[in-house]
């Protein structure tokens, strides 16, 4: 089928190669033109793991282009997906504005009948929204269908999610639209779920709260955990076997970050309470786990004493690991805080210092590279983000580069046995602390 994606970034551009890799054509657009120069000329501006090499050979095989034109788009695909930001306004409503002018854009150029499909996470009731406007700004009368269809891949594994999705949620009215919508997943096999427009889109901000609600859970337990000399991960392996709950998502840590959950959260507490039927639930959510940064923020001042002229290194800057992405990372977060506090810090991080070194509010920190080099003459390592690399360090190096051997592990990479008897004073999350052996 002949397909176009208007924004090419996490979500955009690894759809656009995915439906191509299966055998579509697929033209990526985006606003910012020095991203689709890049694009052009075979540089991939994020980092996602194999990303490139199927953006490489479905260009090679002319199924993949890429365009800075609504218009090019529109007139060479039977479907429009719409995949560009909505981020959130400072009083907790969602941004909906580069959706309102992508529907101009296309309204304006529409001449036969499309279906536009909206991936972007929106709130409840945009898709009416999106099909107004579209109707508003029609000069040719064009006939066209409006599709919800929210996007659940996660960064760091999203050609695997998206090539092996658990489902496939289809929001539409016309018969014509979710016969053409079928076709476009046929070939990924997944169990696909019609409804109405307004549930696809309200599935999207309940999953994602969901799954937030999760880590807060865990991570409230976390606090019992340290306050009664209990394990954590051994609750969160008690309570995870059960096939009811499962383990996903039990994995207690300094918060959830990234540009999707605190966003969605905060969007549907805003979107409950303009609907009147306010989800209090949620704010518990969220307080829970702004409290957990500034737990381990209190263990590390109460340990360090003040963190004034501290040599600080840090392990992580991405909200998760393999990804290049720092949007709303809470490891950005704590590094901020500690600089504002007047520590020395110098972070590593495998994938997001590029991007990181961009961020004024990080602005004094150091960037080593590598995680060893980070922890040359440190008083305290911070474990902000899980990276595998991190797991297989010599420790016993790291030892010998610091000047007092004490980590805080705000990810529970290590195990705290271990760690004593290597020499380490360790602090991890919902875990007994210990000092050396
Ligand atoms: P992003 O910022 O990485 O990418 C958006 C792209 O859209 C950018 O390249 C931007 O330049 C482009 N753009 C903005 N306005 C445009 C316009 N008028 N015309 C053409 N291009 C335009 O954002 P993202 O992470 O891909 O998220 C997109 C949407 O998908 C959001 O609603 C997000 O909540 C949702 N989502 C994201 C993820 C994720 O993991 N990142 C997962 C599921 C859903």
């Amino acid at each position: 089928m002949d397909l176009s994606i208007i924004g090419s970034g996490y979500v955009g551009l690894v759809t656009g190669a995915c439906f191509a890799d299966v055998g579509h054509n697929v033209i990526c657009v985006d606003n910012d033109l020095r991203k689709v120069e890049a694009l052009q000329a075979g540089k991939v501006p994020i980092f996602e793991p194999g990303l490139e090499e199927v953006i490489h050979r479905n260009v090679s095989a002319h199924r993949l282009s890429f365009t800075g034109s609504v218009q090019e788009a529109v007139n060479n695909s039977q479907i429009v997906f719409i995949a560009v930001p909505t981020p959130q306004q400072p009083n907790g409503d969602v941004d909906l504005s580069f959706i309102e002018k992508v529907a101009r854009e296309i309204a304006g150029v529409l001449t036969d009948y499309r279906v536009i499909v909206d991936k972007s996470t929106v709130p409840v009731k945009t898709g009416e929204k999106v099909a107004e406007s579209i109707k508003r700004y029609n000069r040719h009368g064009a006939k066209f269908d409006v599709v919800s269809n929210p996007e659940f891949l996660r960064e760091g594994c999203a050609i695997a999610d998206l090539m092996h999705p658990d489902r496939i949620v289809i929001g539409a009215q016309s018969e014509h639209a979710i016969d053409l919508m079928k076709k476009v997943y046929e070939p990924f096999m997944a169990p696909i779920l019609v409804t109405d427009i307004n549930s696809a889109e309200l599935i999207k901000h309940a999953a994602n709260s969901f799954l937030a609600l999760k880590i807060s859970y865990i991570n409230a337990v976390s606090a019992i955990c340290e306050a009664s000399g209990a394990n954590v991960e051994k609750v969160a392996d008690g309570i995870g076997m059960d096939r009811r709950i499962g383990r996903n998502f039990l994995n207690a840590g300094i918060g959830y970050g990234g540009s999707c959950f605190p966003k969605d959260i905060a969007a549907f507490i805003t979107i409950s309470e303009q609907l009147g039927v306010p989800f209090n639930l949620l704010k518990e959510v969220q307080q829970i786990n702004g409290a957990q940064k500034e737990r381990f923020l209190k263990t590390i001042r109460e340990t360090l004493w003040v963190l004034r002229e501290k040599k600080i290194a840090v392990w992580g800057l991405t909200f998760k690991p393999d990804t290049d992405d720092i949007r709303s990372s809470v490891a950005i977060d704590l590094v901020a805080d500690m600089l504002r506090e007047g520590a020395q810090v110098t972070a590593y991080d495998p994938k997001g210092m590029e991007k990181a070194r961009e961020v004024k509010a990080i602005a004094g920190v150091k960037f080593a590279s590598s995680a060893i080099e980070a922890t040359e003459g440190a008083e305290a390592l911070i474990i902000a983000t899980e990276w595998t690399e991190f797991a297989n360090v010599d420790l016993s190096v790291i030892k010998e580069k610091m000047t007092t051997p004490i980590i805080f592990d705000g990810r529970n990479m290590f195990n705290p046995e271990t760690m004593g008897q290597l020499g380490f004073r360790y602090h991890s999350i919902g875990r007994s602390s210990v000092t050396p052996r």
